[in-house]
């Protein structure tokens, strides 16, 4: 396992990023994992601070490539406030093709420009060099599973069938400038949203999820 300081948040603060092998370029079609997106949905973070934990114990040779973030907005997780320290809600803010500068509330703020942030900006780069053939990031909200891209997509099945969550493949409402949006409308890449209950005890985000994470990350 590789770790690396890989970009810095808009106060300054590291975004760590781990990774199946030390070279970017190296990794083999990647799965991409990412918490803390928003960040007073600290469940994410757990979970993805959980996953990097079992992964820690397991050979590396038995894991399938993966490169995981566990807070990409570690200003906004530092003030349990879903948006960046420019109040930007990062996931609104990715350069999709339907970006808009409209917004209803202010904790939905897509930025001044699509791509603004530099925790997106970091974001973009990164998949770019790894070609990530799959992106999952965890949230919570209301229980269940959100796939961008094919139907019945193998992974998202997965996490459903474990977590019991049932697998959409809207929220319910549109969300430009998402990493979904951008991800799959975009990219091609799919992305799976993980939604965990919100506020409740941070281990049943493993509970939940972490069956599934681990049939995903280990080699079949
Ligand atoms: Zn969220």
């Amino acid at each position: 396992m590789h770790k690396q300081v890989w970009a810095k948040s808009g106060k300054s603060r590291d975004i760590e990023l781990y990774t199946s092998n030390n070279t970017l370029e190296k990794l083999h079609h990647p799965l991409l994992l990412i918490g803390g997106m928003h960040g007073d949905e600290p469940e994410g973070v757990y979970l993805a601070e959980l996953t990097l934990e079992w992964a820690l114990q397991v050979p590396l040779k038995a894991l399938n490539d993966f490169a995981l973030i566990p807070c990409i907005n570690p200003d906004g997780f530092a003030q349990n406030q879903r948006v960046n320290a420019n109040g930007v809600d990062l996931n609104r803010n990715f350069p999709s093709h339907n970006w808009s500068p409209e917004f209803k509330e202010s904790r939905y703020y897509p930025g001044p420009y699509a791509g603004s942030e530099i925790e997106v900006q970091a974001l973009i780069k990164l998949i770019a060099n790894i070609r990530p053939r799959l992106i999952i990031y965890f949230h919570s909200w209301k229980p269940c599973v959100v796939v961008t891209g094919p139907k019945n997509l193998e992974e998202a099945v997965i996490l459903s069938n474990y977590s019991g969550f049932e697998l959409v493949h809207d929220i319910g409402y549109a969300t430009p400038g998402s990493l979904g949006e951008y991800g799959w409308h975009d990219l091609q890449i799919p992305i799976i949203c993980t939604e965990d209950s919100e506020h409740r005890d941070r281990n049943l985000s493993w509970q939940h999820f972490g069956e599934g994470i681990k049939k995903i990350l280990l080699k079949q």
